[in-house]
C-alpha cells in the first residue's frame, strides 16, 4: 500500500488529504494517509470560539464568492446550504479619512467603480480625483517590459493617487496586511492584470462582469453575496472536512523537525519526540514558510534559503461585545478602512454583528478591530492591558464609541501575514523547479500561489489530484 504523509492540518492539508482520499477510493487505489500538526487541534488559522452566545472569529471571518473553489468544496461535503452571506441590505463600507467616517462610493467592484453616479456624488474624492479616475478608460494595458510592479503603481497608474490613498490603499493594506508599495501586483492581484490585457480597461472589465452577474439573475441562478461564511463560522468548514476524513492516522501536538529522503523515492519524517514516520510521498502543508524551510533544510539548503525570504508580518485581532442598548454607533454597514494619512493603530474594524447574521445574541452587537501588518507591528506585541487601552481610544476616535465592551477577545498571529513582495514569483517558480528534483515532495498553502482561502483550496485539489497521478503513473 502507497503512504502519504501530510503535515500541517490547516485548509490546505485537510482539503488534500480529503481529495487524496476521495480519488483513491474512486479509482480503488489504496493509500494510507498520515496528517501531523504541532498542534494539539486541526484547522491551522481557522479559529471559530463561541463564547456567552457570542460566535468569535479569531482568524479568518468570511471566503469570497468570485472565485468558486470554496463554495465547490462546501457543496462536495454536503454542506452548502449551511453557507450564509454579507447582509445585503447593509452592504456599505466606510472609510476613516481626516477624522471622520465616508462612506464608500457604491458599485467599487473588485475596487474599479462601476457606478459612475455614485463615484460622482462622493463626497470625500475631489472633481480632479474623480476625472482622473475616470482616464483608467484609455490609459493603455500594463507593458511587461518589467519584470514586475507594485500593488500601489499599478493601481495609481490606472486610476490616480488620490483614489488610491482615500480607497485602495486602505482596502490593500487591511486585506493583505501589506504596504501595497511593496506588493507585487502579478502574484497579489493577477486577475487585475488578466481584465486590463482583456478590456484594455478595469472599469471595462468590471461593467461586463456587472452585466455578466445580472444576466445570471435574470436567468433564475441564484446571485451570490461578495463575501460569505457557515452559519456556526468559517470552523465549520475545516470540522466538516476533519469529520470526512476516514481512515486518516492523525498525530496532532507532533511537530515535524525535518526529512530525510530515502534510495527508491522514499521519505523519512522525523518527529520532535524522537520517532519518526515513512511515506512514499510528502505533502508539507505546513505555514509559514520558514517553517516549511526548517523541515527541507536537511535536504536541501538552497530550497530553505528561499523559503526562508518570503517575509511575513505580524497581527493581531480583537473582538469586543457590547449591550446593543447603550452601543452609541448604528453599525450600518460592514465596517471601516482606516488610510494610512491617520495615525491610528486600528487598521480596519469589521462590523461583525451586521455583516453577518447570528453571530451576536439578541440586544448585543459584535465588532472586531485589526492591528499590526506591515506599517507597524509594535502593538501586536503590547501586553492585553495596554493593546485594549488603545484599541478602545481608535474605537472612541473613530466610532465615538464611550461605553465599555462586556467581553473582549485578543488573538495574535505573530509573523503570520505573508507578503508577495516585488519578485515573489521568482522566487516561486525557483521552489517549484527545485521540489521537482524530488519526486513525491509536494509543498503547498499560503506562502506561494495565493493567500485566500479559495486560492488555498484550489492549490490542494491540484496537488491530491498530482499525487495519486504520481502512484497510478
Ligand atoms: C488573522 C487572519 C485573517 C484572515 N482572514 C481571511 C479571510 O477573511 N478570508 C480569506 O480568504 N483568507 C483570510 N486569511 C488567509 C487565509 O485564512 C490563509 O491564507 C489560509 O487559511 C492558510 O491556510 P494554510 O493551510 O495554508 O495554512 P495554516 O492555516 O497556517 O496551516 C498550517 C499548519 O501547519 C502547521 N505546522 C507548521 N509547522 C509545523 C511542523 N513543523 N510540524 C507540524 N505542523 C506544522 C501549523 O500548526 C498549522 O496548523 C486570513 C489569515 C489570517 C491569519
Amino acid at each position: 500500500m502507497k503512504k502519504v504523509v501530510i503535515i500541517g492540518s490547516g485548509i490546505s492539508g485537510l482539503t488534500c488529504a480529503y481529495k487524496i482520499r476521495k480519488k483513491s477510493k474512486e479509482i480503488n487505489l489504496p493509500i494510507e494517509i498520515t496528517l501531523i500538526e504541532k498542534e494539539k487541534r486541526l484547522g491551522g488559522v481557522f479559529l471559530t470560539e463561541k463564547i456567552n452566545g457570542f460566535l468569535i472569529e479569531g482568524g479568518p471571518d468570511c471566503f469570497e464568492s468570485e472565485k468558486p473553489h470554496t463554495f465547490a468544496l462546501a457543496e462536495e461535503l454536503g454542506i452548502a446550504e449551511r453557507i450564509i452571506g454579507g447582509n445585503e441590505e447593509a452592504h456599505l463600507t466606510y472609510v476613516f479619512w481626516n477624522g471622520k467616517l465616508w462612506e464608500l462610493p457604491k458599485g467599487l467592484l473588485a475596487l474599479a467603480p462601476t457606478r459612475i453616479s455614485s463615484l460622482l456624488f462622493c463626497p470625500f474624492l475631489t472633481w480632479r480625483g474623480k476625472l482622473r479616475a475616470g482616464l483608467d478608460l484609455v490609459i493603455p494595458p500594463w507593458e511587461e517590459e518589467r519584470e514586475d510592479i507594485s500593488l500601489a503603481e499599478f493601481y495609481k497608474r490606472r486610476f490616480g493617487k488620490e483614489i488610491f490613498d482615500r480607497i485602495a490603499e486602505p482596502l490593500f493594506g487591511s486585506i493583505y496586511a501589506c504596504i501595497p508599495e511593496n506588493i507585487s501586483v502579478k502574484s497579489c492581484w493577477p486577475r487585475a492584470l488578466q481584465w486590463e490585457k482583456e478590456y484594455g480597461s478595469l472599469i471595462r472589465s468590471m461593467l461586463a462582469r456587472r452585466r455578466m452577474r445580472k444576466k445570471m439573475g435574470d436567468s433564475g441562478k441564484k446571485k451570490l453575496a461578495v463575501f460569505m461564511t457557515f452559519k456556526e463560522g468559517m470552523s465549520e468548514l475545516t470540522k466538516t472536512l476533519e469529520k470526512n476524513l476516514e481512515n486518516v492516522n492523525f498525530l496532532t501536538g507532533r511537530s515535524v523537525l525535518n526529512l530525510k529522503t530515502n534510495p527508491g523515492g522514499r521519505f523519512t519524517v522525523i518527529l520532535d519526540d524522537g520517532k519518526s514516520v515513512e511515506s512514499d510521498a510528502c505533502i508539507l502543508a505546513t505555514a509559514p514558510s520558514y517553517a516549511t524551510a526548517e523541515i527541507v533544510k536537511s535536504i536541501d539548503t538552497g530550497l530553505a534559503d528561499i523559503l526562508m525570504r518570503i517575509p511575513y508580518v505580524s497581527s493581531a485581532t480583537i473582538t469586543l461585545a457590547y449591550k446593543k442598548e447603550s452601543f452609541p454607533h448604528p453599525l450600518r454597514g460592514f465596517g471601516v478602512l482606516v488610510t494610512r494619512s491617520e495615525k491610528t493603530q486600528v487598521k480596519a474594524i469589521s462590523w461583525s454583528s451586521t455583516k453577518f447574521n447570528q453571530r451576536a445574541p439578541e440586544g448585543y452587537v459584535l465588532i472586531r478591530a485589526f492591528v499590526g501588518g506591515a506599517e507597524d507591528e509594535t502593538m501586536v506585541y503590547q501586553k492585553d492591558d495596554q493593546l485594549l487601552k488603545v484599541v478602545k481610544e481608535d474605537l472612541h476616535k473613530m466610532m465615538g464609541i464611550n461605553v465599555e465592551p462586556i467581553l473582549t477577545k485578543i488573538y495574535r498571529w505573530p509573523s503570520s501575514m505573508v507578503q508577495y513582495t516585488l519578485g515573489h514569483e521568482k522566487k516561486v517558480k525557483f521552489i517549484e523547479e527545485r521540489v521537482k528534483q524530488y519526486p513525491g515532495l509536494y509543498l503547498i498553502g499560503n506562502a506561494y500561489r495565493g493567500i485566500g482561502i479559495s486560492d488555498c483550496i484550489n492549490n490542494a485539489t491540484q496537488t491530491a489530484e498530482q499525487v495519486v497521478e504520481y502512484f497510478t503513473k
